[in-house]
């Protein structure tokens, strides 16, 4: 209790924060929204344009029907209602690389509500709001070129103009910056299993508005709100909410009032800079899309939708635990991303010990990787290697010292595990047991007490036996051949 207290000192106890995100995750559909231009990223400016996404007059809207059931899929993983019904509607603003003047998107009867997603909070788990998801169309992107040596363009590129976005606006159920982060880890973990998004932050697949305020903690009512846009990675969401929240306490503390506005981070300096105010805000003069017909998703195709939607990270997890014996932490790093679950699943199945595999990934895989700062998925030693070097030390043909041997030179080599055991011409552990016989000569002399039980028919005293053998070998001496010879020797 001390420790929390302390902390909530530090963070100004009197007051608490509310906090409110809305991300924007770009849906991973070939063609855009409304036209069949290509999404594809990278390719040479305005080559992906015609007249629907250039804005020109006359053109016309063909909504994508993939964007509709990925933008379903997402808001069904997100435990939304989804409105069998939803309607366009115009964003009306003037922005230069917004060339209809408006954007399409979705307002007062979005595609999907009443959702929530868990996240884990000090060991407990706690449920944010979805308060909606909606469909829309990107706006273009404005290049700023040579201000630093005043030869200064602003350059348009089209090409991301009409990419199928869906908006997930969370409810103010956010309690600090550290909840906000995990908010988004499992948002994002969740878009990545339903496949619909790649969720690349450095190509703007995802992106995150923060909205904060500050209250006397106890108060009933929120305090007025700032947004912080486009802040292009979860730490410095975290950071720029962190620091909103010190200023906003000393707005207040000094007699100030906050006003409502728009606010940009800046990572560098690790600070927000306001840049509307509420009254310059945008009044989007919301109309329904005169364009479009009301998107229908009724009750067949919502199924046919529901019928494609993955396990999801949490059940999944609590699934694995329970079928291969594995810790949460295991279960935890083996279902970063959809495909190691899914490779771990496949090695485990035809391993010989699931827990083994799991184990060796904790203790032999992590330091590796991350010493060599690599991601779990660059690996060079795959899940099935893992689960081939796990059954060689489990059958005892390779000892736990040689396993460490072949992955340090699977590493070095950026080779499997399985390339490198055949390398290294398939190494067997020595077979000979005269030092272990030793030991265990030993051990029996010792103790004549438990060798009387064991012939007594008490079994289960040879764990006791393997237990001093171990010991005695600090951990080197291979299962199997202890539990043989100790059979042999005691009966
Ligand atoms: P706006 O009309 O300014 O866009 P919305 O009501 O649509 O505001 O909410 C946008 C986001 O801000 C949502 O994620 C919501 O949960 C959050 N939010 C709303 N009011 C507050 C507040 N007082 N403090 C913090 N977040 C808020
Ligand atoms: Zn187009
Ligand atoms: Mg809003």
């Amino acid at each position: 209790m001390v420790a929390t207290t302390e902390l909530s000192v530090a963070a100004g106890s009197k007051y608490e924060p509310v906090i409110g995100l809305e991300v924007h995750v770009q849906l991973l559909t070939a063609t855009k929204i409304f036209c069949s231009c290509s999404t594809h990223f990278g390719d040479p400016p305005n080559s992906n344009v015609c007249p629907v996404c250039l804005g020109l007059p006359g053109a016309l809207p063909v909504l994508n029907r993939k964007a509709v059931e990925f933008a379903t899929l997402a808001a069904m993983a997100l435990n939304c209602r989804i409105n069998e019904t939803s309607i366009f509607a115009r964003k009306n603003y003037f922005y230069p690389d917004l060339p209809k003047g408006y954007q399409i998107s979705q307002y007062d009867k979005p595609l999907a509500e009443h959702g929530a997603i868990e996240i884990k909070v000090g060991g407990s788990t706690k449920k944010i709001g979805i308060t909606r998801v909606h469909l829309e169309e990107d706006a273009g992107k404005s290049l700023h070129e040579g201000f630093a040596n005043s030869s200064e363009t602003t350059a348009i590129d089209l090409n991301r103009s009409g990419v199928p976005l869906i908006e997930i606006v969370s409810e103010p159920d956010i309690a600090s910056p550290d909840e906000a982060y995990e908010y988004l880890t499992r948002l994002k973990e969740i878009i990545l299993y339903t496949g619909v998004s790649d969720c690349n932050m450095e190509e703007g697949s995802l992106r995150c508005d923060g909205n904060i305020s500050v209250r006397p903690r106890g108060q009933k009512e929120f305090g007025t709100k700032t947004e912080v846009k486009n802040v292009n990675s979860f730490r410095f969401i975290r950071e720029a909410l962190e620091y909103e929240i010190e200023r906003q306490v000393g707005v207040i503390e000094s007699g100030g009032k906050i006003t409502q506005e728009t606010r940009l981070y800046n990572s560098v300096e690790g600070k927000t800079y306001g840049m509307r105010s509420k009254e310059q805000a945008h009044d989007y003069r919301y109309f329904p899309e005169p364009d479009l017909l009301p998107l229908v998703v009724d009750a067949k195709w919502q199924k046919e939708i529901r019928d494609t939607l993955p396990e999801l990270p949490e059940a999944r997890r609590k699934r694995m635990v329970a079928d291969y014996g594995i810790t949460e932490q295991d279960a935890q790093v083996l279902t970063l991303t959809k495909a190691l679950a899914d490779q771990f699943e496949a090695a485990a199945k035809a391993a010989r010990s699931p827990k083994r595999v799991a184990n060796l990934v904790q203790s032999e895989l992590m330091g590796r990787l991350k010493a060599k700062g690599l991601e779990i998925e660059q690996s060079p030693i795959s899940m099935k290697g893992v689960a081939a070097s796990a059954d060689l030390v489990e059958s005892g043909a390779i000892s736990g010292k040689m396993l460490k041997d072949l992955y340090d030179l699977a590493f070095e080599r950026g080779k499997d595990f399985s390339a490198i055991y055949e390398e290294e011409g398939r190494p067997e552990q020595s077979r000979d047991t005269s030092a272990l016989e030793k030991i265990i000569d030993e051990i029996i002399a010792a103790n004549p007490k438990q060798v009387e039980q064991y012939r007594a028919g008490k079994k289960t005293v040879v764990g006791f036996f393997v237990g001093q053998v171990m010991k005695a070998s600090k951990g080197q001496a291979n299962p199997q051949m202890v539990n043989d010879l100790l059979a042999k020797k005691l009966g």
